[in-house]
C-alpha cells in the first residue's frame, strides 16, 4: 500500500511537471502565469475590479508591461512583477485608451515606466478625455465618480508613440507592438512575440461577451483581424477572458462576421422592427458553438452598432445603450459591466 501511496504521489507530481513545463495547467483570474521563459500572462478581475488583462516581458535590462490596467490594477500588478524579477519596469504598453487599460498609466510612471502606443489612442484621448485636454468633464472625471482609485490619481496620456510599429528586442526576447487598423477602437495596438509566437491582443480580441463596439467599427475590425491572423499566433493572449489558441481570433472574427450579417437582413427595416428582432438574431447566434460565448448582456446595443454603421437610426435610449458603459466601481459595484 505504502509503496503505491508513495508511486501515486511521484507519478503525480511528475504530470504537474509535465503539464506546468508544457503550459496545459491553467491560471486562474488573479495569478500570475508565465508562458514562455519570461513571459508572463496575468488575467485580470473583470467581474469584481473591472480589471484588463496583463502582460509582461522580462528582457535582458527591463521590463515591458503589456496594458497598464486601472489604477487598482495596476498597483496589484506591480508587487507580483517585483516578485518575480529586480530588473526596472521600464515600459507599459497601453493596447488602447480605455480606462481598464490606460487609465493606470500614471500608477506606472510613479514606478519609473513610461507609457507606450499607438498614436490613435492619443487621438481617441483628444476625442473622449476632454476634462484632461481643457474642456468639459470626459470618461476620467466619469468614472472617478464610482471608481476610487481613479478619483485618486489622474490621467496620464502615453508619452512614447509609434505609427505603424515599435520594436524591442534585446536578441534573446523579441517583442513587436504593431498597429494593423481599426478593431475596437482606432487605436488598437498589439504585442506580438514571434519568437514564441505568442500575441497579446488588448480588448481587439476577448474570450467572453466583452465586446464593447463604441468606438470601433464592426466591418473594419474584421479586417484587422484577417490581418493579424496572418501572424500565425500559437498562443492568444485577450484582452479579456482565458487565454487560449489561434482559433479565439478565428471565433471573434466570426461573431462580427455573423452579427453583421444578421443585421443586414433586417437592416432595411424601421428601428421599432430591428429592436423587435434583437432576440430573434441572439438565438441565432447562439446556436453556433463558436461564437455562442460572445453573445451576451451588451448584445442589443452591438446590433444598434452595427445597424446604426449599416445607415440606420440609434433605438435605445441613450441610457440603456450606455448601461454597459458605467465602470465597474473598485470592487464595490459587481452588477455593472465596465467599458472593455
Ligand atoms: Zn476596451
Amino acid at each position: 500500500m505504502k509503496s503505491r501511496s508513495v508511486f501515486s504521489l511521484t507519478i503525480t507530481a511528475f504530470l504537474s511537471f509535465v503539464l506546468s513545463q508544457s503550459g496545459l495547467l491553467f491560471a486562474g483570474i488573479n495569478e500570475v502565469e508565465e508562458v514562455a521563459p519570461g513571459v508572463y500572462f496575468h488575467e485580470g478581475d473583470l467581474s469584481g475590479r473591472g480589471h484588463c488583462n496583463n502582460g509582461w516581458v522580462v528582457f535582458e535590462d527591463y521590463v515591458l508591461v503589456i496594458d497598464g490596467n486601472f489604477p487598482s490594477g495596476a498597483s496589484e500588478l506591480i508587487p507580483k512583477i517585483r516578485a518575480i524579477t529586480n530588473k526596472p519596469i521600464r515600459f507599459a504598453f497601453d493596447t488602447h485608451h480605455h480606462g481598464d487599460h490606460a487609465y493606470g498609466n500614471q500608477i506606472w510612471a510613479d514606478h519609473g515606466a513610461v507609457a507606450v502606443a499607438h498614436v490613435g489612442v492619443m487621438e481617441e484621448m483628444k476625442k473622449y478625455e476632454t476634462g484632461y485636454f481643457g474642456g468639459k468633464p470626459g470618461r476620467w472625471e466619469d468614472t472617478a465618480k464610482d471608481r476610487p482609485d481613479v478619483a485618486a490619481t489622474r490621467l496620464k496620456p502615453p508619452t512614447l508613440l509609434f505609427r505603424k510599429e515599435m520594436i524591442f528586442d534585446d536578441g534573446k526576447h523579441r517583442v513587436e507592438l504593431i498597429h494593423f487598423g481599426t478593431a475596437h477602437t482606432h487605436g488598437d495596438g498589439f504585442a506580438w512575440l514571434p519568437n514564441e509566437r505568442i500575441l497579446f491582443t488588448g480588448d481587439a480580441c476577448v474570450n467572453g461577451p466583452y465586446n464593447y463596439m463604441g468606438d470601433g467599427d464592426s466591418g473594419e475590425w474584421i479586417g484587422t483581424l484577417e490581418a493579424v491572423k496572418t501572424l500565425g499566433a500559437v498562443l492568444v493572449c485577450p484582452g479579456h477572458g482565458a487565454k487560449g489558441g489561434s482559433e479565439m481570433l478565428e471565433n471573434q472574427q466570426a461573431f462580427f462576421s455573423e452579427l453583421r450579417a444578421e443585421v443586414k437582413k433586417v437592416a432595411d427595416q424601421k428601428p421599432e422592427a430591428v429592436k423587435g428582432l434583437i432576440d430573434q438574431i441572439k438565438s441565432t447566434l447562439k446556436k453556433n458553438e463558436k461564437i455562442a460565448k460572445y453573445v451576451g448582456d451588451s448584445f442589443s446595443a452591438q446590433v444598434e452598432k452595427v445597424y446604426v454603421e449599416m445607415g440606420g437610426q440609434s433605438f435605445l435610449a441613450r441610457a440603456a445603450a450606455d448601461e454597459h458603459l458605467r465602470p465597474v466601481s473598485d470592487g464595490k459595484d459587481q452588477e455593472a459591466v465596465a467599458r472593455k
